[in-house]
């Protein structure tokens, strides 16, 4: 089966009209679930897990009305799931597991977005690159990635090598195959699933996330696998899902994972 487990309804209405395009988009492709996951942070009830200035700017919907719209499409018999892309904060794990467990989700996507005021994927904050090094980005950004994996919230880690957005690349001195030898090895122990996304593909590194040495590693580690877009419009759903089967099979992958209800099932690729 095709899967596409990272959506954004955020530029539109939470209506059946806007996320009916979606789905319209989903079953064109080929794919048979879609799984829509706001980020968590536009929410009130989230508000203060990332706390920063610009984010308290994007805030202010209700989550109440996404899990509802969600719920209403699902009654319809719409191949849909209710996920969440949601930010890890270091220090905020208590809020994030009470934001977590107040609404029903099929899966959580654990994201690192940000270090501190630092986002690492908004141009306005490509100065703070040169200023901090991009090895110590590069560094910075894995830990936080396999902290996050380790805290045990979420149950696939999102677009996990996002740290190559514009195409730097760390110095020879850097020991990228140890980065992602050892974050693999922790999404193993920590049990959850890595997503794979061409998102990348429509970024200045133009890569899928992750890179084929990492997602070989997270394969021989045994870590499972969902297919992502990241599409933030109706025509974005399952973007280039086809280079992303080939880049899974790859790796060595025949097989993908689903969620209901944060429970994983395992189904055969393509
Ligand atoms: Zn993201
Ligand atoms: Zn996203």
């Amino acid at each position: 089966m095709l899967i596409d487990y990272h959506t954004h309804l955020e530029n539109g209405p939470y209506t059946m009209e806007w996320l009916q395009r979606f789905v319209d988009q989903a079953r064109a492709a080929g794919i048979a679930e879609i799984g829509f996951t706001e980020h968590g942070h536009r929410f009130v009830a989230a508000q203060g897990i990332v706390d920063n200035d610009i984010v308290r700017g994007w805030g202010g919907q209700d989550v109440e009305a996404y899990v509802r719209l969600v719920a209403d499409a699902k009654k319809e018999g719409w191949p849909v799931k209710l996920g969440l892309e949601m930010d890890y904060v270091p220090g905020k794990e208590k809020e994030i597991a009470s934001f977590l467990g107040s609404y029903p989700w099929d899966y959580v996507i654990g994201s690192v977005h940000w270090d501190g005021d630092f986002a690492l994927d908004l141009p306005v904050h490509k100065p703070e690159w040169e200023r901090r090094g991009v090895d110590n980005v590069y560094r910075r950004y894995f830990e936080l990635v396999r902290q996050a994996a380790k805290t045990g919230l979420f149950d696939v880690m999102g677009h996990a090598d996002l740290v190559k957005i514009y195409g730097y690349r760390p110095s020879s001195a850097f020991d990228l195959e140890q980065e992602y030898r050892v974050t693999a090895q922790a999404f193993a122990v920590a049990g959850v699933a890595v997503e794979v996304s061409t998102a990348g593909l429509r970024r200045p590194v133009g890569e899928i996330y992750p890179a084929a040495r990492f997602l070989a590693a997270c394969h021989e580690c045994g870590v499972p696998i969902t297919l992502a877009s990241d599409a933030h419009h109706p025509e974005d759903v399952g973007f280039a899902i086809q280079s992303a089967v080939a880049w899974v099979r790859n790796c060595g992958y025949g097989d993908l994972v689903t969620f209901t209800g944060r429970r994983p099932h395992r189904a055969p690729l393509g």
